[in-house]
């Protein structure tokens, strides 16, 4: 289908795909255009990574819009809020408005009301509806990227129950479902009342096969020589051959260090082989890395990249991650190493694509545990490049030949797996119960029932009453614990419960902070607040290994005074938890008492995107702390709001002035404060040369600095910096 051939489009949207290069639709787009995507029809589409999803999801948003609707596009990560923005901001020379949603869980995004197209992670749709935005009910489309992470224990529910909400809410809605293939793409069609487009076309040809010993053997029988040198790893071998050959590689590992490490050993093998030319370019591209922050990833990725290499995984800043993918689409960058983020949303092509591990930790497995055949899947999709490549070439790598038969069975000639409904889980349901009274989807025990019914469990499931029996169970405790109120079948959220859906917390986390500030008779020092957060099942614990029993029992001892609630003893079950909640309460201690990044991530074992998650999720949690307590009126607020900041900025009490001026970190609040400069009006006042001599030379910083705490004139333009301060805090 040529796009000058489409209906229910505006009229722009012909042209500007041609402006684009898409002049005819790919089969699956047809189909889906067929099937009425652009006249409101519900849609699931399963089709392979690459193969032009985006543009569907476009189809039927700007048709909608077209008919004087607004469309949500649901993004299954935050870190692709940004891309998928950039992506639609295209539209906005049209006279469309588009608006990103993230941000805290807590505001019902008034402002999202003036926009066409909103993007938002389910989670922050979520929030929205608990939160009441009134541009809910305005909706006329609404896609949902991935939806085979309906699937996910964490996360699915979460998309399964706002897609149903949203449905409940708009009786007419459009839902566009965009899944990778899987084994079951009929019953999502079901449970949305939606056409199903089920392709396996691509836009160029992939080849799936393993490497083992000397050989790259395919999918279709052949075998081709790939020597493995003395010395060197699987995985370097085939970067050389790819880069040989002219091509780019994307590895797939199972961590973020793993990441790090690879990018560090890879650019290693592809640095003799570049241009002056490139070498140029990328050392600008590692420049600006280094503007963005002046952090130890930002370290790292630099000087990979500067050799050809780089990482990739969410948690890098959104301005590193585009400057990655951008080198990387530009043929600069000869191998990048990723965690499977980049295989899930970003279009980030490449010659040869390499799983190094298909098995990852996992914390329900208790150990490592295969990826799925879904995911290798996904990671394989993002080889060749259409118009550059002949075709697209993915490898598994084996180091036996049992391994070499297990890869080709488990992954190579098998199917993706049918995805199932995760909502009967204790947590995700006593999560979105209250939730979904406290915003009003139901008010009884029969609309609750009514509800459920409207999810992807529901069509799915053939045990019956479990549902039902797993929901008695969530209310009584939900009961218990003051979050509800019930009156025969009648239910409603307590003003504390209602709190406490806004907040987005899990019900679990909100009884255990009430409860240990409600117990605690002093001031609450920062670790015990770290440590009441920790223990929440919000917070993703750290793992005691050999050893560290003994010591957190030590240290449990040691600071007893200062953890809150009842410490439960050494022969309860949850005395476990209870220790890896210290571990990871002294960890974000040690951050909140100015520790290096790089000591943490060594004494804890720990990636920096790894602190990142725990610092950005204390820090959330404690902010929920912060508002309970003035819910329930306990005077400990101040000492939460403390610890909050602390960890949030990673200083010591004494900083917490400085360290709220913008462009001011922990690092560079410690060398003002060194130099003594110790608050925002010493730093008004303070000496242009001892100013630019604790920010070592950097004018520009110190400008920005200066400009940032409200100083009339800024300007470094004659000034030296004091040399006596310049050293202090290296
Ligand atoms: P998916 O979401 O399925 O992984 P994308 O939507 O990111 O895939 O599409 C992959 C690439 O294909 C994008 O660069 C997109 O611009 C391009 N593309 C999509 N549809 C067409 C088309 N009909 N003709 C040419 N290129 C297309």
């Amino acid at each position: 289908m040529n796009v000058t051939e489409l209906s229910g489009v505006p009229d722009w949207l012909p042209d500007h795909l041609r402006d684009e290069g898409v002049e005819e639709l790919y089969p699956p787009q047809a189909e889906a255009v067929e099937a009425g995507a652009t006249e409101g029809e519900s849609l699931v589409a399963s089709v392979p990574t690459a193969s032009g999803k985006t543009l569907i999801a476009e189809l039927a948003m700007t048709a909608s819009v077209a008919r004087g609707g607004t469309a949500l596009y649901i993004v299954p990560l935050r870190a692709l809020a940004g891309e998928k923005r950039t992506e639609f901001e295209a539209f906005e020379q049209y006279g469309l408005t588009v608006g990103v949603s993230t941000g805290n869980y807590d505001s019902d995004g008034e402002w999202l009301a003036t926009c066409d197209i909103i993007v938002a992670t389910s989670e922050k749709v979520d929030s929205l509806v608990r939160n009441g935005a009134p541009w809910i009910d305005d909706l006329s489309c609404v896609v949902a990227d991935e939806v085979h992470l309906v699937d996910d224990g964490n996360r699915g529910p979460t998309l399964e129950v706002t897609l149903a909400k949203l449905r409940q809410r708009n009786p007419g809605l459009q839902v566009v479902a965009l899944s990778a293939t899987i084994g079951n793409p009929e019953i999502l069609a079901e449970w949305l009342d939606a056409e199903l487009v089920d392709s396996t076309w691509r836009p160029i040809d992939l080849k799936k096969g393993v490497h083992y010993g000397q050989a790259v053997h395919l999918e279709d029988g052949n075998q081709r020589e790939l020597q493995v040198r003395d010395g060197e790893k699987a995985t370097e071998a085939i970067v050389r051959d790819t880069l040989n050959d002219g091509g780019s590689t994307l590895v797939f590992v199972n961590s973020r260090r793993n990441a790090e490490a690879a990018a560090r050993r890879l650019a290693g093998t592809v640095e003799n082989e570049l241009t002056n030319e490139e070498r140029t370019q990328l050392a600008s591209v590692a420049a600006e890395i280094r503007d963005v922050s002046d952090t130890e990833t930002s370290e790292d990725l630099a000087s990979a990249v500067e050799r050809g290499g780089a990482f990739h995984h969410a948690g890098l800043a959104s301005e590193h991650r585009e400057l990655v993918e951008g080198a990387f689409r530009d043929r600069l960058l000869k191998v990048v190493s990723a965690t499977p983020t980049l295989a899930a949303g970003v279009n980030t092509p490449s010659r040869r694509v390499v799983v190094r591990d298909w098995r990852r930790y996992s914390g329900e497995a208790g150990g490592m545990a295969p990826l799925s055949v879904l995911e290798v899947h996904q990671m394989c999709g993002r080889a060749g490049r259409p118009g550059l490549d002949p075709y697209g070439e993915a490898l598994l790598l084996a180091k036996s030949h049992d391994e070499l038969d297990e890869l080709f069975d488990r992954y190579i000639w098998t199917d993706p797996e049918a995805v199932r409904s995760k909502l009967a889980a204790e947590p995700a349901l006593r999560t979105h119960l209250l939730a979904t009274v406290a915003s009003g989807f139901a008010s009884s025990r029969e609309g609750l029932l009514e509800f459920l019914d409207q999810t992807l469990y529901a069509t799915q499931t053939t045990e019956g009453g479990r549902l039902e029996r797993v929901t008695d169970d969530m209310l009584d405790y939900l009961e218990v614990n003051d979050f509800l109120e019930r009156d025969g079948d009648d239910l409603t959220a307590t003003s504390l419960g209602h709190t406490v859906s806004r907040l987005y917390l899990d019900p679990m986390s909100a009884a255990e902070i009430v409860d240990g500030l409600q117990t605690a008779e002093d001031r609450p020092s920062a670790l015990g607040l770290f440590h009441l957060v920790s223990r929440t099942p919000d917070m993703y614990e750290l793992y005691l290994r050999s050893g560290d029993r003994e010591e957190y029992t030590m240290l449990a001892n040691e600071r007893e005074t200062e953890l809150l609630g009842m410490k439960p003893s050494e022969f309860e079950a949850r005395w476990e938890d209870w220790l890896s909640a210290l571990k990871t309460a002294r960890l974000l201690e040690d951050w909140a008492s100015e520790l290096d990044e790089s000591e943490i991530t060594d004494r804890y074992s720990v990636g920096p995107g790894d602190l990142r998650g725990k610092v950005d999720t204390a820090e959330w949690l404690l902010s929920a702390a912060e508002r309970l307590a003035g819910e329930l009126g306990l005077e400990w607020a101040p000492a939460v709001r403390e610890a909050r900041t602390r960890v949030a900025n990673g200083i010591r009490t004494e900083l917490i002035d400085l360290a709220g001026v913008r462009g001011v970190g922990r690092k560079r609040a410690r060398r003002l404060y060194e130099a003594g400069i110790e608050t925002r009006t010493d730093l008004r006042n303070a000496d242009k040369a001892v100013v630019l001599g604790a920010l070592r030379g950097r004018r520009k910083t110190a400008e920005n600095v200066l400009d940032n705490v409200g100083r009339t004139d800024p300007s470094m333009a004659d000034v030296e910096a004091d040399g006596s301060v310049a050293v202090v805090g290296e």
